[in-house]
C-alpha cells in the first residue's frame, strides 16, 4: 500500500458520523467489558498516521499500545506475511514444524541481552509468555513463589491478574486470583523522592526476605520501567541490584519487556541500559509489527527444564507472525531505529521540559527513547489530577492526536509513537498539546 499523506486531517468531528454508527453496533454486538480509549473506526495507518472511516486522518502517539514500533503495515512486514501467507498459513509447531519459528528462536537468542546459551519459547499474548515464564521458572527452580511490585502490570489472564497491581479496571470482580503471588515496593523517584537505586533495592529485598524467604521465591518478575504503571523509570542502580539478589539467591529474575523492548526505549531491550541480563525475558507488543506473538527468551538450562511437551499452544510462533518478526528485527536494525527512538525521545523530552517550565501541573516528564510521559499533578505537590489528565487527552482525541493514559492513579499521559513517524507530526502533535493545556 502506498504510503499515506503524513497529515492530520480532519474533515468531520471527532468520533465522526460512521464511527457513530459503528460504535452503535460495537455497543449492541460486543461485549461491554471491551472498553475502547476513542470510538474511531479505522480503516488504514502507517508512518504516523491512522485513517478512520470518515476520512479523518489523526497523528498517532500511541502505536496501538506500543505494538506498531517498526510502523503500521510497514512494507517489509506486508511483504514477509504475504509471502507466507501464500505458502501456508498454519501446521502447528508442535505437530509438523517449519524454519519460522526457529529463526524467531535464533534472532531473540541473538538480540536480547547476554551472551550465555538461550533458548526461545514462542506464545500469542504477553499476559500468556509471561505465565510460561512462571511455569519455566517454577518447573527449573522447584519453588513456587513469585514477587511482583507495587503499579505493576503483566495482563489479565487468571495468573496475570494476581501479578498486576492495580485493581480498577483490570481485577475487580474477577478472583480469586492464584495463589503464591507477593508484592515487593518498587523505585518511583517522582513520588518517594529516593533516587539511589540500590536503597530502593535494599527496601524491596527486605520485603521479598522477610514476607516470602528466597528458599521459597522461584521468581522475580519485573517491568524494567512500568508500561500501565505510569512510565516509572526506576532510579539508577536499582534493577542491578534486584538481579544481583536474585543471581546470589536462586531466584529467577524475569523481565517482563512487553511494553520496552524492541528499540522503544532507545535501547533494543530496557535492560540494556544498565548492562542488566535477566535470566528470562518476556516479549510480545513490538515483537511482530501488530501480528500476535510473544515470546519467553532465556538461559539454556533454565528453559529447557520443563518436560517435553510441557510447553506449548496450537497457535504459538504461528507462520505469520514468525514471518513478520523476523522483518521486524531485520527492519530494527537495518534502518537503526535505536537511534530513532533515542532522537524522538530527546525531541519530546526538550519540548515538554520546555512546557513543564512554564506549567507547574506538569509535574514530572519522563521515560526513556520514544517511550515518554507527562504526570499531571495539582502544582507544586505530587497530587495527582486525574481529571484534568482526562481532559487533556479528551481535547487531544478531539482535535485528531491519539494519545493514551495510563498510571495506577490516572494522571499520566503517555506517548509511544511509532518509529515510523515524521519529525513535523510529532511537532505538531507537541504544539496541540500545548495549545490544550493552555485552555484546560
Ligand atoms: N506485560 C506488560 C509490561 C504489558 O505492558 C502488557 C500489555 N499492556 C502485558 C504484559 C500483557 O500483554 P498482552 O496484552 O499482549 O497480553
Amino acid at each position: 500500500m502506498p504510503q499515506l499523506p503524513q497529515e492530520r486531517r480532519l474533515i468531520t468531528a471527532i468520533p465522526g458520523p460512521r464511527s457513530l454508527e459503528l460504535q452503535a453496533r460495537k455497543t449492541a454486538a460486543v461485549a461491554r467489558g471491551v472498553g475502547t480509549v476513542m470510538p474511531v473506526y479505522a480503516v488504514a495507518a502507517n508512518g504516523g498516521v491512522v485513517v478512520d472511516v470518515d476520512g479523518n486522518s489523526l497523528i498517532d502517539f500511541g502505536s496501538g499500545i506500543a505494538v506498531t514500533t517498526v510502523g503500521n503495515s510497514a512494507p517489509a512486514v506486508v511483504t514477509a506475511v504475504q509471502d507466507q501467507l501464500a505458502a501456508f498459513t498454519h501446521t502447528c509447531f508442535m505437530v509438523t514444524p517449519y524454519d519460522g519459528y526457529v529463526r524467531v528462536a535464533e534472532a531473540l537468542n541473538r538480540i536480547t541481552p547476554g551472551d550465555h546459551a538461550k533458548r526461545t519459547a514462542l506464545f500469542n499474548s504477553g499476559a500468556e509468555a509471561v505465565e510460561n515464564a512462571v511455569k519455566i521458572a517454577r518447573s527449573f527452580t522447584r519453588k513456587q513463589a513469585v514477587v511482583a511490585f507495587d503499579h505493576a502490570y503483566h495482563g489479565r489472564t487468571n495468573l496475570t491478574m494476581a501479578l498486576t497491581a492495580k485493581n480498577q479496571p483490570y481485577k475487580s470482580g474477577f478472583g480469586p486470583f492464584a495463589g503464591e503471588v507477593y508484592r515487593a515496593p518498587t523505585s518511583d523517584p517522582f513520588r518517594d523522592h529516593e533516587l539511589d537505586g540500590a536503597v530502593t533495592a535494599r527496601r524491596a529485598i527486605e520485603v521479598i526476605e522477610k514476607q516470602v524467604g528466597a528458599e521459597n521465591l522461584a521468581a522475580v518478575v519485573i517491568e524494567p520501567i512500568q508500561g500501565e504503571g505510569g512510565f516509572v523509570v526506576p532510579a539508577p542502580g536499582f534493577l542491578p541490584a534486584l538481579a544481583q539478589w536474585c543471581r546470589d539467591n536462586g531466584v529467577v529474575f524475569v523481565a517482563d519487556e512487553v511494553q520496552t523492548g524492541f528499540a522503544r526505549t532507545g535501547d533494543l531491550f530496557a535492560c540494556d541500559h544498565e548492562g542488566v541480563v535477566p535470566d528470562l525475558i518476556v516479549t510480545a507488543k513490538g515483537i511482530a509489527g501488530g501480528l500476535p506473538l510473544a515470546a519467553v527468551t532465556g538461559r539454556a538450562e533454565i528453559m529447557d527444564a520443563p518436560h517435553v511437551g510441557g510447553l506449548g499452544g496450537t497457535y504459538g510462533g504461528n507462520p505469520l507472525a514468525c514471518a513478520a518478526a523476523l522483518a521486524v528485527i531485520d527492519t530494527i536494525e537495518t534502518e537503526n531505529l535505536v537511534d530513532r527512538a533515542r532522537a524522538i525521545g530527546d525531541l519530546m523530552t526538550e519540548r515538554l521540559k520546555a512546557t513543564q517550565a512554564a506549567d507547574k501541573r506538569l509535574g514530572d516528564v519522563r521515560g526513556r527513547g520514544a517511550m515518554i510521559a507527562v504526570e499531571l499533578v495539582a502544582p507544586g505537590t505530587n497530587e495527582p489530577d486525574a481529571d484534568l489528565t482526562r481532559r487533556v487527552a479528551a481535547a487531544a482525541h478531539a482535535q485528531g492526536l491519539i494519545v493514551l493514559t495510563c498510571g495506577t492513579f490516572g494522571n499520566v499521559l503517555r506517548f509511544l509513537p511509532p518509529l515510523s513517524i515524521p519529525d513535523q507530526l510529532l511537532t505538531e502533535g507537541l504544539d496541540l498539546l500545548d495549545a490544550i493545556l493552555k485552555e484546560s
